[in-house]
């Protein structure tokens, strides 16, 4: 079958109806970017979108958009001729596709009200003609196998019978946006794609302590961006922050069983800063109720101590084998089980307290004067995107 558009059909976007048309903007934008390097176009109506393939494999366009946030579902389409022998043709071609003893329907849309035969005459005499033509096929309208759809516009008449399910949700850039902690662990990008389905768009940030940690590290964690951004067709930017110089002095200064809630705390006091210059309105990461000595519920409240930004951690009750089976899912858990160390699995105490009492955490950190590092860590921030990466390659091409 000559397949020549795809149809795009939304998702919680049709329950939006006063800024709906700000819902199917972004929608379009993502979309677009996802599709980048297809010579396709892209027509977003109201309550569906066309892709015109202009020769495109459909497979390899329905790839890329499929976990585009937004998009319900998509199907491909033969657009044909207004004509009979046209219709019965396609129906004939697509039932040939079901297996024996199973059942269809033929469902009309027919928008153009001037075409000559109704809705009831296609249904009736592609019915007909599929039962005549294709042997040990059934009717069932109640409860059919497939359903063949038949649309008929005012440009031509659409067919298709196929159906993909896609991911669901909102457009990114719809819900604000969010500064992402990614750790190059299982857990936070998992975290923050499960935020980027709710609309939100995400900043990441990751924090590296060289030499202690390894260059492979950090591309890992850049890695990890780079697989987010296509499977989303988000562009997610990512800032690196110098950690080092913290991280030696907090080894050296906080006893060794507090080490790691300090730790903690200096992150989130710089998260928090970034997020504000980059008007971010909260916070996410990767903690999971109980998983390690940083994520009990007292040691949450110690760490939180020093924010008062919304720190959202989607994953907090789920199951570790859960975030794994989403990880996989994702595309994200082969990268993130690659050997390399980060920061704070290198300075890592051996036994970290299990229940930090924000008080006592306080007490040890007023010995330092820690502002200064945060300060300059800041400044320190190296930034990488995807885009960039691929607008730097394009134009060192032309050179
Ligand atoms: P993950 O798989 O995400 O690393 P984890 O179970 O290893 O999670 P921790 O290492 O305790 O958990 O970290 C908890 C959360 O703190 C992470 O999910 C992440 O959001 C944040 N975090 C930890 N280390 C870093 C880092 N180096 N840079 C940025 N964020 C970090
Ligand atoms: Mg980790």
């Amino acid at each position: 079958m000559i397949y020549d558009h795809i149809l795009v059909r939304y998702g919680e976007i049709t329950l939006k109806t006063r800024n709906r048309k700000m819902f199917i903007n972004a929608l379009r934008q993502n979309m677009k970017r996802a599709l980048t390097g297809f010579s396709i176009e892209l027509a977003a109506q109201w309550d569906r979108a066309y892709i015109t393939l202009n020769g495109e494999d459909p497979e390899a366009v329905m790839d890329a958009i499929e976990n585009v946030n937004g998009i319900l579902s998509v199907s491909p389409v033969a657009k044909l001729e207004k004509s009979e022998e046209a219709m019965k043709e396609t129906a004939v071609h697509f039932a040939e596709e079901f297996t024996k003893g199973e059942t269809f329907k033929i469902e009309v849309r027919r928008a153009d009200k001037s075409y000559h035969l109704k809705t009831f005459d296609i249904q009736y005499m592609l019915g007909g003609y599929v039962l005549e033509n294709v042997p040990d096929l059934k009717v069932d309208v109640k409860h059919p196998d497939h359903q063949i759809m038949v649309e008929v516009r005012t440009d031509g008449i659409y067919m298709y019978h196929e159906v993909r399910q896609c991911i669901g949700g909102l457009p990114i850039g719809t819900g604000g946006r969010a500064l992402l902690m990614l750790s190059g662990g299982i857990d936070s990008p998992v975290a923050g794609l499960e935020v980027m389905k709710k609309g939100i768009e995400i900043e990441a940030i990751h924090f590296h302590s060289p030499p202690y940690t390894s260059p492979q590290a950090t591309e890992k964690v850049k890695q990890l961006v780079d697989i987010m951004s296509k499977r989303t067709g988000a562009d997610i930017k990512l800032h690196i922050v110098p950690f080092t110089e913290l991280q030696t002095k907090i080894y050296d200064w906080i006893p060794d069983n507090m080490s790691m809630t300090t730790t903690r705390r200096i992150m989130l006091i710089i998260a928090e800063r970034l997020a504000e210059r980059i008007d971010g309105k909260a916070i996410v990461n990767g903690e999971n109720l109980g998983q390690v000595a940083s994520q009990t519920l007292t040691s949450m409240h110690a760490i939180n101590a020093v924010t008062n930004f919304p720190v959202l951690r989607p994953l907090l009750t789920l199951e570790k084998n859960e975030i794994v089976e989403m990880a996989r899912r994702y595309g994200t858990y082969e990268t993130s089980v690659l050997p390399y160390e980060d920061c704070c699995t290198i300075f890592k105490p051996k036994s970290p307290k299990t229940r930090p009492l924000v008080e006592k955490v306080e007490k040890f950190e007023s010995k330092v004067d820690f502002e200064p590092m945060i300060e300059k860590a800041l400044e320190g921030i190296e930034c990488y995107s995807v885009n960039e990466t691929e607008e730097k390659e394009a134009f060192s091409s032309l050179l």
